[in-house]
């Protein structure tokens, strides 16, 4: 049997940081001039087998561990950071879990047990269908149409995020701007008319730096103290929550602060109803049926492991704050790869 060495393909680019596992595939895959479903279904030895069920286009979201360790032994990167590429790899600080038919109990869990507007407990319970937080579970793969920063598209080597499927950032960290419509990023860029790099409003911004201080450390540093992640992210997702339930159905000292949030947005009720829509709130599907039942006990935070992911600087030398939508990365290739073909001897 070969030694993992022998296995090590001659190029493989690194992960940029915060890339998804499917961009780094293709990017993976590119110098060789081989297509993604050619390289896992005839280059990772005995895991080939695994990844020919997989389908190309759910590779993000939770892949046979067979394919990581394969991928892990052919580039030298850790199977822990592989990991990280995907959905799976972010339970349970994304999501508690990734099987949408666990609602109305993982609603309940991940969005009601905090409260940030409302009076504890004031939001009520939901009848929820299948839900997962900052994901679609109407559609498969159940990520949501990528969106991309128009800046950070114009360098190939920094890939695609794992968050432009998500429902979870609006913005660039680095360059500040709106994420667009990966389609029509990389058409423009093809036909030679950029997508214009929108400014996001600042509160966007700042909450979406904040958002991926947490991705990328662990930690969210609020002004009053650092928050975890997980915590983090579930306080956005209440807070949605809490802004898209119908004042109507609140306390009247209680409806005030929602209401002024959309005031001050500016935005009509039809686009307070795109946006819980968006977000995945259920606000027009469930129907509040008991303001007193107890929610399920949350899961014990305390035993929440931090990310294993710890900034590319203490590992390899890479700057750290290098989203595949963040600034340009010094994660390319010594020297540019010449594309040649080969199908099995890198197994
Ligand atoms: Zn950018």
């Amino acid at each position: 049997m070969r030694s993992g060495r022998s296995r090590r393909w001659p190029l493989h680019p690194p992960p940029a940081p915060g890339e998804a596992l499917s961009s780094w595939l293709a990017r993976l895959a590119a110098p060789y001039d081989l297509s993604v479903r050619e390289l896992l279904d005839h280059n990772l030895g005995p895991a080939s087998t695994p990844a020919a069920t997989v389908e190309q286009d759910a590779v993000d979201w939770d892949p046979p561990p067979e394919i990581l360790e394969a991928l892990a032994e052919r580039t030298g990167t850790e199977t822990a950071e592989l990991r990280l590429m995907t959905v799976a790899g972010w339970v349970p600080w994304l999501a508690d879990t990734l099987d949408p038919d666990q609602a109305p109990d993982a609603f309940h869990i991940y969005t009601r047990q905090d409260s940030v507007l409302l009076r504890r407990g004031e939001a009520g319970t939901n009848t929820v269908g299948r839900w997962l937080p900052w994901l679609p579970v109407d559609r498969e793969p159940r990520r949501a149409p990528p969106r991309v920063c128009p800046v950070c598209a114009t360098d190939p080597a920094r890939g695609v995020a794992l968050t432009a499927g998500l429902l979870l950032m609006l913005s660039c960290p680095d360059h500040g701007c709106l994420l667009e419509p990966e389609g029509s990023v990389r058409i423009g860029l093809v036909l030679g008319e950029p997508t214009p790099a929108r400014p996001a409003p600042e509160p966007v911004a700042a909450v979406d730096r904040l958002t991926w201080e947490g991705l990328t450390t662990g930690t969210v540093t609020l002004p009053a103290r650092p928050v975890h992640l997980g915590v983090w992210l579930r306080l956005l997702r209440t807070l949605i929550d809490e802004v898209s339930i119908s004042t109507s159905r609140l306390r009247a000292a209680s409806a005030p602060p929602p209401r002024a949030s959309w005031t001050k947005s500016g935005r009509p009720a039809a686009a307070r109803r795109a946006a819980a829509s968006r977000y995945g709130a259920r606000t027009n599907n469930c129907a509040i049926t008991s303001k007193t039942r107890c929610p399920p006990p949350p899961p014990p935070r305390s035993a929440w492991p931090r990310p294993e992911r710890s900034p590319p600087v203490a590992r390899s030398g890479r700057s750290w704050p290098l989203p595949s939508i963040g600034p340009s990365t010094t994660a390319t290739l010594r020297s540019r790869p010449q594309p040649h073909a080969t199908t099995s001897g890198g197994n």
